[in-house]
């Protein structure tokens, strides 16, 4: 049995450029800042208690239970899905965001930026759906609306 959970952002999990490590341009690597907060635990540790009940309700015979503990950290070397959202992502309001609805650059207008990088929260659901529609949906405000006239598509 596995269950995911969303993952909301938090202003202590960011991306940065690294101070130390570059990349063969001698420029700097994109660095993670990343670690489990309260709400992560308490909803692995309800999920936990849940799952566990609903194994033992269906009579399995081995059943052992991995997850979180109050104080856990992110560790890489343990699988724990690999639906990595955000870093340039979609909103409102220039000043919070890096692209537009349409994943239009708000600071570069022929700059459209397509992924899972929009998504401003990390949704519990399985994310690639949602990469297709939302690249739909920018492919066709470019064929439609910017081709015919370049510039930004929402006033900043
Ligand atoms: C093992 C695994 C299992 C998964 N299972 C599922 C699943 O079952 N269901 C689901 O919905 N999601 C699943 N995902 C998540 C899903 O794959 C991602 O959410 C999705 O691929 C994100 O799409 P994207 O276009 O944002 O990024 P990506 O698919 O990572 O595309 C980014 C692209 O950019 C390219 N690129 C990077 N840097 C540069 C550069 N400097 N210049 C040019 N190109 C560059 C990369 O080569 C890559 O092709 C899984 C992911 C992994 C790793």
């Amino acid at each position: 049995m596995d269950a995911h959970g969303a993952h909301q952002s938090y202003r202590a999990n960011y991306l940065s450029l690294d101070p130390t490590y570059q990349d063969a341009y001698g420029n700097p690597l994109l660095r993670m800042t990343f670690d489990w907060q309260p709400n992560d635990i308490k909803m692995n540790r309800f999920m936990q208690e849940k799952m566990g009940a609903i194994a033992k309700a269906m009579g399995g015979k081995a059943i052992s239970v991995s997850g979180k503990q109050d104080g856990s950290h992110f560790d890489t070397r343990s699988y724990q899905t690999t639906h990595l959202n955000g870093g340039a992502i979609m909103g409102a309001d220039p000043q919070t965001s890096a692209v537009n609805r349409y994943l239009q650059s708000w600071d570069v207008h022929n700059v459209f930026v397509l992924g899972a990088s929009a998504f401003p929260q990390g949704l519990g659901y399985n994310p690639t759906g949602l990469v297709a529609a939302l690249a739909y949906w920018s492919a066709r405000a470019i064929r439609e609306q910017y081709l015919k006239q370049p510039g930004a598509l929402l006033k900043a």
